[in-house]
């Protein structure tokens, strides 16, 4: 039974940086526990990261956030080097949800099925990047078990990250850590 842990969005700019909060300071420490028991049992680990242009100010997300975040290879894009593992898989998303999660594209640019056993969720933003990405796993994958660990996201305020869980909760993601 393969174990995949995704890492949505643990980015400078979310933790401490333009859109950074202290709930989300709190969780680093659980974070990289967590992503070093996945390692060191030689499970899976993904990392996704945030990702826009430029030209984010005029997009249909910075019209209705303008604050700018998570520039391609600006500093606030980076997973801090502490929390990130280079050799795994990073998945660079436009937008909140990623909508190719049963899809692997290997180095030829062939793409193949992709398969999970069994899913756990851990970063930022809960309301926003976490919950849209388990909703997609949920449609993508109805027989998996997948987990939110609460203890390792964070929400743009504390009463929309418990919000998140809830909605997560009703749509059978399986909460631990609260
Ligand atoms: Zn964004």
């Amino acid at each position: 039974m393969k174990k995949t842990l995704i890492v949505v969005d643990m980015q400078k700019d979310f933790i401490d940086g333009a859109l950074g909060t202290g709930e989300a300071v709190a969780i680093v420490p659980n974070v990289k526990k967590k992503i070093s028991e996945y390692i060191e049992r030689g499970d899976q680990v993904i990392f996704t990261r945030d990702t826009h242009s430029e030209d984010y100010l005029n997009t249909h997300e910075g019209k209705n956030l303008p604050v700018v975040h998570c520039v391609k290879n600006s500093e606030g894009w980076q997973i801090p080097s502490d929390i990130d593992v280079p050799t795994c898989e990073h998945i660079d998303k436009g937008t909140f949800g990623w909508d190719m999660w049963d899809a692997e594209i290997d180095r030829d640019g062939h793409i193949s099925y992709r398969n999970f056993d069994e899913v756990e969720i851990v970063g930022l933003c809960t309301d926003i990047c976490v919950v849209s990405n388990a909703l997609i796993l949920r449609a993508y994958y109805p027989e998996i078990e997948i987990t939110v660990d609460a203890s390792c996201c964070a929400g743009v305020t504390p009463e929309t990250h418990k919000a998140a869980l809830d909605t997560m909760k009703c749509c059978q993601i399986k909460i631990i850590g609260e």
